[in-house]
């Protein structure tokens, strides 16, 4: 799960980690009161959206305009600024063409860079530990600088057993160059951001730029967090951070009915008990020449409900012309899972063709269930019989929709 900037800044300020002051705000007075509260004579506005590339973005339709973070000199500016962004659509090379529409912002108090650095922190897969990651290149993605100047990350893995050391820090803040009591600074900024990533059960942190002030000081000017999902329960607080209008319709509709679901680009709907088979079922309509459209697992205990659900959740998706069920009922059963599908088929109209393999407990029921419905349902013996109906049931959609090759076709 991903949070806004200024959501990230408050919880690293309660770690104790610098950051400017700041506030968000959803109107144009919003912005002008939250600046005047800050005081000051300079003030930055930033667009909060759950990408990054702000700065050198590009709000669509102004094209020569400015990015989507400004800094200002008066509270007038703040204001006209805020106008300006506010319920636009703000392009970067993270959001893709279509943009994302800027529905808050946040004003932060202006601060005189002397220096822009990079810290990261991520869980290393390979060592399986909290892996920090420091940069002298502040402002720069990471993966460019990865791309380009590897040797310009400086990385320390972090024993889980025994925690960060002051040394760790230490570590980095020299290879930062940095000098006198900017390494105190830094080492006391990367022990508590690193104290912030563990609590919090975080997967990434990004403060890029991490800035060394002109008075010395070493602060965040961007935050990004990520959080690993399965730890969510353990922070409520945070859950309701989510911003669903900046997450994928169809991903946070899945998250609230309890389903895994990622979409892909192809055409074939999936939906399957279990992430291996959901996997193996994906393989094997490739095997067949198809594109699998998602992967979808409904998990083991699933209800009529979640079926429904997750059936309307594929259909949604205007790429979808067929959909392959494919459910091995041992705690799930099938005739549950039959009683899902037509509900669902019945609930929208369903004009793409439907294969359904049930396989396991109480499999004859599901079957007569679907057999009963009078839906035109395909049954399939097994996966690799399903799999060759679905495709050859869209390749003929396709034929006759003029689209002779399907992709991934051999
Ligand atoms: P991003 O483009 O989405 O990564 O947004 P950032 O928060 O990193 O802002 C982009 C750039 O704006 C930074 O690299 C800074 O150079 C600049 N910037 C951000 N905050 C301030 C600030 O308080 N003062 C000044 N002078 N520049 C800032
Ligand atoms: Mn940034």
């Amino acid at each position: 799960m991903n949070i806004h900037e200024y959501q990230a800044k408050e919880l690293l300020r309660r770690f104790d980690v610098a950051v400017p002051r700041g506030a968000v705000a959803f109107t144009p007075e919003e912005a002008a009161s939250a600046a005047r509260k800050i005081g000051g004579s300079t003030w930055v506005v930033k667009s909060q959206i759950h990408a990054g590339g702000r700065g050198a973005g590009r709000f669509a339709g102004d094209p020569d305009g400015e990015g989507g973070v400004r800094v200002v000199k008066s509270v007038d500016a703040v204001r006209a600024q805020a106008e300006q962004m506010l319920g636009k659509v703000l392009v970067t090379k993270q959001t893709g063409e279509a943009g994302r529409e800027v529905k808050r912002l946040y004003v932060e108090e202006g601060c005189e860079i002397a220096r822009e650095l990079y810290l990261g922190m991520l869980i290393d897969r390979a060592t399986s530990r909290i892996t920090l990651m420091a940069s002298t290149e502040g402002g720069m993605e990471i993966e460019e600088v990865a791309a380009r100047t590897p040797e310009k990350i400086l990385k320390v893995a972090i024993d889980p057993a025994s925690g960060i050391q002051p040394f760790h820090a230490r570590r980095l803040a020299f290879g930062l160059g940095l000098t006198g009591k900017q390494v105190s600074a830094a080492s006391r900024f990367i022990l508590s951001a690193y104290r912030a990533f563990a609590e919090l059960d975080a997967s990434v942190v990004e403060i890029n730029p991490l800035v060394v002030t002109r008075a010395g000081d070493v602060i965040a000017l961007d935050a990004k967090f990520n959080f690993d999902d399965n730890a969510l329960y353990r922070h409520p607080d945070i859950e309701s951070l989510r911003d669903e209008t900046e997450e994928d319709p169809a991903e946070a509709a899945a998250g609230r009915h309890g389903l895994n679901y990622v979409k892909l680009d192809g055409s074939i709907g999936c939906m399957v008990n279990g992430a291996g088979l959901a996997m193996a079922t994906m393989d094997i309509i490739k095997l067949y020449g198809g594109e699998p459209a998602n992967f979808l697992d409904v998990g083991g205990g699933a209800t009529k409900e979640r079926v429904t659900a997750a059936f309307r959740l594929i259909l949604d998706d205007p790429k979808v012309n067929g959909i392959l069920v494919n459910i091995f009922g041992g705690i799930m059963r099938c005739d549950v899972i039959a009683e899902g599908v037509v509900a669902a088929a019945r609930e929208i109209d369903l004009t793409v063709p439907l294969v359904v393999r049930l396989e396991g407990t109480n499999v004859e029921l599901g079957k007569a269930i679907l057999r009963d419905s009078g839906l035109p349902i395909l049954s399939a013996d097994h996966l690799a019989d399903a799999a060759e109906k679905v495709v050859k049931a869209v390749k003929a959609i396709k034929a006759a929709q003029g689209h002779v090759q399907i992709q991934g076709e051999h």
